[in-house]
């Protein structure tokens, strides 16, 4: 599981309720188990716990904030955000490299459904390099063609339920659980909505 928290807000612009951030985060990863499975069909045998002691990263982030009216113009259900906003990230982080010169291994995510900093449905995309390396802070330059590429790119993807191509990662902490791509598509669809599609062109 990862832990993420803001130590610093250092540049953020509001949308109507949505809120576009970039600064500094403290990343903690902690490996808690992994997943044995069956080479080849992907099958789970069994879960192996770990005993790791946490990994820190300082580093920087971009971040957005969806509050609770926003989610619920959505049509998503509060049961249905975790998967939204999951798959959202999983997304942003596929698209990220298309505005930073970046590959996806370079850059980590969090979501969460209620973030204690925040206190909103919160999604973080943060620079995998200790102090940032600066693919966040494109991220956020960029951050109304960046959500709009990310909706599209799911939004257009053939598959059902998600796949590689759209809302899966190869590098989720979380085994892909939750994923809800069509969730996505609304989640982002809001987010976009509140004028941050327009607004930022930098
Ligand atoms: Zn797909
Ligand atoms: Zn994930």
């Amino acid at each position: 599981m990862t832990d993420i928290r803001v130590v610093e807000t250092l540049r953020s612009a509001s949308y109507e309720g949505v809120t576009l951030s970039f600064g500094t985060v403290d990343v903690t990863n902690q490996v808690v188990s992994f997943l044995r499975k069956r080479l080849g069909s992907g099958e789970v045998l069994g879960e192996e716990p770990l005993d790791l002691p946490p990994r820190e990263l300082r580093t920087r982030s971009v971040w957005y904030t969806v509050p609770a009216e926003v989610l619920t113009q959505a049509g998503l259900e509060w049961a249905d955000v975790p998967g939204a906003a999951h798959a959202a990230e999983h997304a942003a982080i596929g698209l990220l490299p298309l505005f930073a010169t970046c590959d996806r291994w370079d850059i980590g995510g969090v979501s969460t459904a209620l973030h204690e900093d925040t206190g909103e449905c919160t999604v973080f995309v943060y620079d995998g390099h200790p102090g940032g390396a600066g693919f966040a802070e494109r991220g956020y330059a960029r951050g109304a063609a960046w959500l709009q590429a990310t909706r599209d790119a799911i939004a257009s993807c053939e598959c059902t339920t998600g796949c590689p191509s759209c809302v899966q990662s190869p590098k989720c902490g979380n085994g892909n659980e939750p994923l809800d791509k069509a969730g996505a598509v609304r989640f982002l669809d809001a987010v976009l909505a509140t004028g941050l599609a327009t607004a930022s062109a930098g």
